[in-house]
């Protein structure tokens, strides 16, 4: 309850950015405020964890870049590993790569073939569940390695863009709906 007032209370409503008609929700102002950043963690971090508690992933996948911020310390908080999904061209070994449609054009997010082994369990994690293009393109990177997506944790989902129709029957965990 804590974390979703902090959400609501910190985040701002951009008019008009990055482009005209859009609402971009900034959620930096929750980032630098510690009490709500802290809590926000740990209610992200509880999809990790099943009803006794037990820790249930294996991995905490991030995506660039405000899911870094995130992602990193849920891994921690849940006592596994982080790995990132980065834009094309960012990861220095060989990796997989899925190419999703945007609104105007196409976007590629890659993953290193090692960054998860086969069998492994996966938490994604990020800031906004928009079109549900993000998460699903991981969700297919996590795939391509032989582990499996078991639920995606983020602070705000957009309901207004069906993100779910693009998820699928991927759990989502999320703080706010907007
Ligand atoms: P999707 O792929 O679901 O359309 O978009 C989600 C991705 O875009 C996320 O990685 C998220 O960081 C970013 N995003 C889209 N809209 C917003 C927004 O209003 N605020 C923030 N902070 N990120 C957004």
């Amino acid at each position: 309850r804590t974390a979703q007032e902090a959400l609501a209370r910190l985040t701002v409503d951009v008019a008009d950015w990055p482009t005209p008609g859009v609402v971009f929700k900034d959620i930096t102002p929750v980032l630098a405020d510690h009490h709500a950043f802290s809590a926000i963690i740990t209610a992200l971090a509880a999809a990790g964890r099943d009803d006794h508690g037990t820790v249930v992933v294996d991995k905490v996948v991030g995506m660039e870049a405000r899911g870094f911020i995130l992602a990193a310390p849920v891994a921690l908080a849940l006592g596994v590993g982080f790995v990132p999904v980065r834009k094309a061209g960012k990861l220095p070994r060989a990796a997989h790569a899925v190419t999703y449609s945007l609104e105007y054009g196409e976007a590629t997010l890659e993953l290193h073939e090692d960054g998860i082994a086969p069998g492994e369990r996966v938490l994604l994690v990020d800031d906004v569940l928009a079109t549900g293009g993000t998460v699903d393109a991981t969700r297919q990177l996590v795939e391509a390695c032989g582990g499996t997506a078991t639920g995606v944790s983020v602070l705000m989902e957009l309901s207004f863009l069906d993100p779910r129709s693009v998820t699928g029957d991927l759990p989502v965990a999320t703080l706010l709906t907007i």
